[in-house]
């Protein structure tokens, strides 16, 4: 009988790391399954030579601190999991190119954010602060909901969240406009638009505001030892909870009874039963490892009706001298060749957007002394790559669209990095679709926008996945995508899974 289990977790992703830390805290008997031969999917950190690279993170939203702990804090807390935290308390410098251009640095905290956007934009303050007391209503309205577990009273919802209503159904823009902000001011607020991977005129307003908000209020976290600090904390309360963390156990096959119902899988060579399936696998990849006839036809109609979502090209460089000697005074550097999102995203491939992190400015010694890092990430489709590249080619592909954009900075700041790289890595879509196993590289699952936005996701879960027994968590499912949302989403979903086999609260 031990290879039956009260709950499987398929990928020790975020979510799914949460899910099983929060089932196996409850007692529950709880097997996560991942394919790598260690945790956290896209939190995780690589060696080249002397450098330890964050691969992933940019920006964690939601922690906040002891004092003043914000939901990720509470999350980790709770389960007991302990992070070494260190902040950033300025959001981003956002540098615009062209004669309309801007070079704007912006700090967290609502006033002083506001008074910035002020000088960087004269007459533009009320309308700033009109947006974050907005954002603060979608706030509130996202905590009721979530308070109701995705069942709210649709007359509370009228009568005391009417402008979160009016907000989750219209884009970033169009609300931007309702409040008459300015274009320049526009385009300052929606810098952020490339961590939900699709433009501001498309967006749900709903999901942009509660992650500016988010950023704006508590400042962005970084676990000291890069993200991989945080998926070895959650394995650790898996483990001390006598929960079981297969590593290298790839799932090759989803089981059903005769009746559709999930009941087990097959890795490692293993058939194995739970009275319960979790999956931070997208649901694409569950059903191609699942007999055709016991996926119902709707939820494949939904599945194959999605988009997939963005990803990306990224650079990591060790650098053989200090962010000091080559004058970074950043964490975070958004370079555009416009403001306007739209424009940053049909010209991708042009070099319209990218982002340049310096770790060592936030945790000075995450690299051996007299050394620094630099990350830079531009948005990729997978189908951006073409076609006809064939394997021979793909390292000059990647390695001459790296350089374009290590050059642009060069040419942009002064600075001369080229001559210092002593360890680089580029990875493109290719590189994720490998690593993660998702269809085109997507990093971000599904694409959230039009129909397929957070709200419409989280009210229709139910009728979205029908098959018994089978969960999904993760970036492709109902919180979306993001550190933050899916650290949520495992703890939605396992808290789930805790109510429905052991009943209470
Ligand atoms: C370059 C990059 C930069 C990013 N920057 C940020 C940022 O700054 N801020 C932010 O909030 N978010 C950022 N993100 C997004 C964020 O990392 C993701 O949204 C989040 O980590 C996804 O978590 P997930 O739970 O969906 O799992 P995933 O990370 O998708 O992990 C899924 C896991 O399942 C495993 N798996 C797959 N198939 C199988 C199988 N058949 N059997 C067993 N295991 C399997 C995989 O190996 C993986 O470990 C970034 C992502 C990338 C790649």
């Amino acid at each position: 009988m031990d290879n039956h289990y009260d709950v499987i977790v398929v990928g020790a992703g975020n979510a799914g790391l949460v899910a099983a830390a929060t089932t196996a805290k409850s007692g529950l008997k709880t097997l996560l399954l991942e394919k790598h031969n260690l945790p956290g999917g896209s939190a995780s950190s690589f060696v080249r030579g002397r450098f330890e690279f964050e691969p992933s993170l940019h920006e964690l939203a939601g922690v906040g601190t002891k004092e003043k702990p914000g939901n990720i804090y509470q999350i980790f807390d709770e389960l007991g999991a302990k992070i070494d935290w260190r902040y950033e308390y300025n959001t981003f410098r956002t540098i615009a190119k062209g004669v309309d251009g801007y070079d704007v640095k912006l700090p967290a905290g609502i006033d002083a954010f506001c008074t910035e956007m002020e000088k960087a934009v004269p007459g533009c303050e009320k309308q700033v602060r009109a947006l974050f007391a907005l954002a603060k209503k979608v706030d509130d309205a996202i905590a009721y909901i979530t308070k109701m577990k995705g069942k709210p009273n649709p007359l509370v919802m009228i009568t005391k969240h009417g402008d979160f209503m009016r907000v989750a159904s219209h884009s970033v823009e169009q609300v931007m406009d309702a409040l008459g902000l300015s274009e320049k001011a526009r385009d300052i607020l929606c810098t952020y638009w490339g961590y939900l991977g699709v433009p501001t005129d498309e967006v749900n307003c709903m999901h942009y505001l509660a992650m500016l908000n988010s950023f704006v209020v508590n400042g962005a976290a970084m676990p000291y030892k890069r993200s991989h600090e945080m998926s070895l904390a959650l394995v650790k309360v898996i483990n001390d909870n006598g929960g079981e963390v297969w590593f290298n156990s790839e799932v090759t096959r989803f089981l059903y009874d005769e009746n559709g119902a999930a009941i087990g899988v097959e890795a490692a060579g293993k058939k194995l039963y739970a009275k319960e399936i979790i999956s931070n696998i997208i649901p694409h990849n569950v059903f191609n490892r699942s007999d055709a006839d016991k996926i119902p036809q709707r939820d494949l109609k939904l599945a194959n009706a999605r988009k997939f979502g963005i990803s990306v090209l990224t650079v990591y460089l060790g650098l053989d001298c200090t962010m000091e000697e080559l004058g970074i005074k950043d964490y975070t550097v958004f370079v555009t060749t416009t403001g306007n999102t739209r424009k940053q995203y049909n010209d991708r491939l042009e070099g319209s957007m990218y982002i340049v992190n310096c770790l060592n400015d936030v945790i000075p010694d995450c690299t051996p002394k007299g050394t620094c890092s630099m990350f830079f990430t531009m948005p990729l489709f997978g189908s951006d790559i073409p076609k006809e590249l064939k394997p021979e080619q793909y390292k000059k592909y990647k390695n001459d669209l790296a350089l374009r954009y290590l050059r642009d900075y060069e040419d942009l700041t002064g600075m001369s990095i080229v001559p210092h790289i002593e360890e680089i890595s580029v990875a493109t879509p290719v590189t994720f679709a490998r690593y993660l196993g998702t269809p085109e590289g997507t990093i971000y699952g599904y694409m959230n926008s039009g129909w397929d936005n957070m709200l419409a996701r989280i009210s229709s879960e139910k009728e979205d996945y029908t098959i018994p027994n089978l969960t999904f968590c993760g970036g492709h499912s109902a919180r979306s995508i993001g550190y933050s949302s899916t650290y949520n989403s495992g703890k939605i979903v396992g808290d789930r899974i805790v109510r429905k086999l052991k009943g209470g609260n």
